[in-house]
C-alpha cells in the first residue's frame, strides 16, 4: 500500500474521494447507457438532467434567489476578468468601472478589463504586499460606476473580505473562485459572482458565473457569443458543446456537499481547519503567516519560515510524509496550504503534527 496523501494543492485542487470513487466507478457506463459520460451529447436528456441537478444543488445550498441565472461559461475564472467589462461596462455612460486591488487575481482583473472600460481602481493594498484588505467606504463608490469588483478571497496570500462593501446601487461582482460554497453569504447582496471551478467545484477550465437578471441587458455588440452572459442565459449553457465532464463533476461535488450538510456546515469545519494552523502560528516565532490576523479567511493558509533553505527542506520532507504541494505561489514563495471543503480535517492535523516536529528539530 501506498501511504495516503493530502493535496494542499490551490488549483487544480483535491477533490472529495467519494466524488472521484464515483467517477471512477460510473466512467465507462454512464447510468446504464453503456457509454460514458464524456461521450453522450451535451444534448442528450441524460446530460441536461445533469446540467439541471447541478444548478439547482447550486441554488439550494446557497439560497440563491430566483432572480439570478447559473451559467457556466468556458475559460475558467480569468476569461471572466475580460467577460465581466464586456457585459457590464455599459450600464455606465462613460464605462466607468471599479475596482479593488487586493492580490495578485485582482490585479490581473483589472489589467484585463482595461481594454473594454474606464478602469478605475479606487483601493489597493499592494504597497503593503497585499497583507490585508484595503478599506473602502460609501463615499468611495461613485453611483455613475458600472460596477464594483472585488476579489472574495486573495488565494496567494490567503486574506478574505470579512464583510463586503455596501455598493448603494452600484452592482457588486465578487471574484469566488478560491472561496466559493466554503461560508454563508447573502447572495442577494451581489450583483455577479463567479469562480473558476477548479478550487472549490471540480475540473479547470470552465467557470460557474451568478448574475442577477436585471444585469444581462447591457452586454457591448462587440461581446463574443460565447462569452455574452444573455446569449449563455437564453441557452442555458449550451451555446455550444459545454464542458460536460467538468459540470457533471460539480453537480456530483455539489451533492457532496449537501450531504456533508450543506454550507453552514463546512463553514464550521473549515474554520476549524484554519483554526489549528494559525493557532500554531500564532503560538510560535518560527513560523510567520503573510497577512494581517483580521483579514484571514479559511481556505489558504500563506506562511514563512526564517529562511528559504528551511522553506526547501520543509517542503522536501513534508513531500516524504505525504503532503503534496505545500510550495507557496511563483510570485510570494513561502508555503501554502490550500485547504478547500474537500480538505478532511485529519490531513490538516497531520500537516500541522509535521509543523510541530519540524520546528522542535529545526528551531
Ligand atoms: C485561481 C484563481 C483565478 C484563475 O482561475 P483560472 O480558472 O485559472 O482562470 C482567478 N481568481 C482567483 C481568485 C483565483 O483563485
Amino acid at each position: 500500500m501506498s501511504q495516503q496523501v493530502y493535496n494542499f494543492g490551490a488549483g487544480p485542487a483535491m477533490l472529495p474521494v467519494p466524488v472521484m470513487e464515483q467517477v471512477r466507478d460510473e466512467f465507462l457506463n454512464f447510468q446504464g447507457m453503456g457509454v460514458s459520460i464524456i461521450e453522450i451529447s451535451h444534448r442528450a436528456k441524460q446530460f441536461e438532467k445533469v446540467l439541471l441537478d447541478a444548478q439547482e444543488r447550486f441554488r439550494q445550498l446557497t439560497n440563491l434567489p430566483d432572480n439570478y441565472k447559473i451559467l457556466f461559461v468556458h475559460g475558467g475564472a480569468r476569461m471572466q476578468f475580460s467577460a465581466l467589462p464586456l457585459n457590464l461596462a455599459g450600464r455606465s455612460a462613460s464605462k466607468k468601472c471599479l475596482y479593488v486591488e487586493s492580490g495578485n487575481f485582482a490585479k490581473l482583473a483589472n489589467k484585463d478589463a482595461k481594454a473594454f472600460g474606464d478602469i478605475q481602481v479606487i483601493a489597493s493594498s499592494a504597497d503593503t504586499n497585499y497583507d490585508r484588505i484595503p478599506a473602502v467606504d460609501p463615499s468611495m463608490i461613485d453611483q455613475d460606476a458600472a460596477y464594483l469588483h472585488v476579489t472574495g478571497n486573495n488565494t496567494l496570500y490567503g486574506s478574505r473580505w470579512q464583510t463586503f462593501p455596501e455598493t448603494g446601487a452600484v452592482p457588486l461582482i465578487v471574484d469566488q473562485t478560491s472561496e466559493m460554497l466554503s461560508r454563508v453569504l447573502d447572495y442577494s447582496k451581489f450583483g455577479c459572482v463567479y469562480a473558476g471551478l477548479q478550487k472549490n467545484l471540480g475540473p479547470a477550465g470552465t467557470a460557474l458565473v451568478v448574475i442577477r437578471e436585471d444585469l444581462l441587458e447591457y452586454a457591448s455588440p462587440q461581446t463574443p457569443a460565447l462569452l455574452n452572459y444573455k446569449v449563455c442565459a437564453g441557452d442555458n449553457s449550451l451555446t455550444n458543446t459545454a464542458n460536460t465532464f467538468a459540470i457533471y463533476v460539480t453537480g456530483l461535488v455539489l451533492e457532496w456537499l449537501q450531504q456533508q450538510g450543506g454550507v453552514a456546515a463546512i463553514e464550521k469545519i473549515n474554520e476549524q481547519k484554519a483554526k489549528i494552523l494559525y493557532d500554531l502560528i500564532d503560538g510560535t516565532d518560527y513560523f510567520r503567516g503573510v497577512i494581517l490576523p483580521e483579514f484571514r479567511g479559511t481556505m489558504n493558509v500563506s506562511f514563512n519560515l526564517p529562511s528559504e533553505e528551511l522553506e526547501a527542506k520543509f517542503l522536501k520532507e513534508a513531500g516524504e510524509v505525504g503532503l503534496y504541494a505545500l510550495k507557496g505561489h511563483r510570485s510570494v514563495g513561502g508555503i501554502r496550504a490550500s485547504i478547500y471543503n474537500a480538505m478532511p480535517l485529519a490531513g490538516v492535523e497531520k500537516l500541522a503534527g509535521f509543523m510541530k516536529e519540524f520546528e522542535s528539530k529545526n528551531g
